[in-house]
């Protein structure tokens, strides 16, 4: 197990700069999702931890020893690639101890290890047969098992789930992260799939060309996004994002927008006119006889106990969840309400927070390193 400590860390490709000024520390156990879109630096930043990339700045500290210029194979460090793919002509004892093998080690040893994993997986019965007729929950914990018969400081993933259907992928997902509580070790995952990293991180580190944007707990950073880039990226569907009218001194409870007005958490600085954006998840609008804003109902989506009902409203096209039990129909028109408290607002010109909810995120399943 491991702490990693990323410092300043910079990587140019000629002119172009993939990672930009990344510092950050990765604690011991945590799981660690990196998310951003495609190109954002995350792989990049990977290979640098792994040792497969030279930084062009900056350091990269294993449990506080400078590692930055050490070589991939004095790192004690697994790198992951695609979990599911198995050797087809082996057992299941020869796919787990493949990598303790190519590495040299004793043969009582691999045994050893084999076995102890095979057990962690329930999959100690299963070790002489062959992995082609094996049911796909436990051809994944194969491949899973091994990924983490090396025993290494820490594991770094790079979307490893990547090429799986949806229904596999969840339950590697979950598998993956019952693993990890088990286990414990130091895991870095790379995904660009915002669902993958809600449903398994300690904290998710949230990139945009080359930038590192964010970093906290899951209900965190749902809740209170550092940018809108963040709070756009995260959550599905998106945030609303609503122009104001007017501008906003420091300490307005207030926001106005195109046909209402709404109240607000309270303002760290003053906005103009021209840069006040409100943030308003779908969940967090209500449709109501009384709502401030009134709008025409779009579109209404079943999805069994809720509905996402679209309604264009003077502010824009918006997107609200509401319970299954609100009768709405196409056409109609209806009044939404805000929860305040749950909103953010956007400095529209940094992209950044200036205002947002009070909500205190729930303390973190599966270790707190928030
Ligand atoms: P993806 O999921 O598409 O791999 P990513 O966030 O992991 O995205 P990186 O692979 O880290 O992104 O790449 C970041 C940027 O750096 C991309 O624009 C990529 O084209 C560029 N890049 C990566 N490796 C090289 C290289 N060896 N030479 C030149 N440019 C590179």
């Amino acid at each position: 197990m491991a702490e990693i400590r990323i410092e300043n860390l910079k990587k140019h490709f000629g002119d172009f700069v993939a990672v930009n000024d990344s510092t950050f520390t990765i604690e011991n156990g945590e799981f660690f999702v990196m998310l951003g879109p495609s190109g954002c630096g995350k792989t990049t930043t990977l290979r640098m931890i792994a040792g497969l990339e030279l930084p062009s700045e900056g350091r990269i500290l294993l449990d506080g020893e400078d590692v930055t210029f050490n070589r991939a194979s004095q790192r004690d460090i697994a790198f992951v690639f695609q979990l599911f793919a198995l050797y087809p002509h082996m057992t299941v004892r020869r796919n787990i101890s493949f990598p303790l093998r190519v590495q040299g080690m004793a043969r009582r040893e691999v045994r050893r290890r084999t076995e102890e994993v095979a057990k962690l997986l329930r999959i100690e019965h299963l070790l002489d047969r062959g992995v082609g007729g094996l049911a796909a929950g436990d051809r994944q914990r194969v491949a899973l098992g091994r990924a983490i018969v090396r025993q290494a400081k820490a594991f770094l993933m790079d979307e490893p789930l990547g090429a799986l259907d949806a229904e596999f992928r969840d339950l590697m997902c979950e598998e993956l992260r019952l693993l990890h509580n088990r286990v414990g070790a130091t895991t870095v995952y790379v995904t660009h799939d915002q669902i993958e990293a809600m449903s398994m991180a300690d904290r998710i580190c949230i990139m945009n060309k080359g930038e590192v944007l964010q970093i906290g707990a899951p209900m965190e950073v749902y809740a209170r996004p550092a940018t809108r880039f963040v709070a756009g990226f995260i959550g599905s569907p998106s945030m609303n994002f609503l122009e104001a009218e007017g501008g906003l001194p420091a300490g307005a409870r207030e926001i106005r927008i195109p046909g209402a007005r709404v109240p607000m958490p309270e303002t760290r600085e003053p906005l103009t006119s021209r840069n006040a954006v409100l943030g308003a998840r779908p969940e967090h609008i209500t449709i109501r006889d009384d709502g401030p804003l009134r709008g025409e109902v779009f579109a209404v989506e079943y999805m069994g106990a809720r509905q996402m009902v679209t309604v264009d409203t003077p502010a824009g096209r918006l997107r609200v969840r509401a319970p299954n039990t609100v009768a709405v129909d196409y056409g109609e028109n209806v009044g939404l309400a805000f929860d305040a408290e749950r909103l953010v607002v956007f400095n529209a010109e940094t992209d950044r927070s200036v205002a947002s909810t009070l909500f205190e995120a729930p303390p973190v399943q599966g270790g707190a390193h928030g």
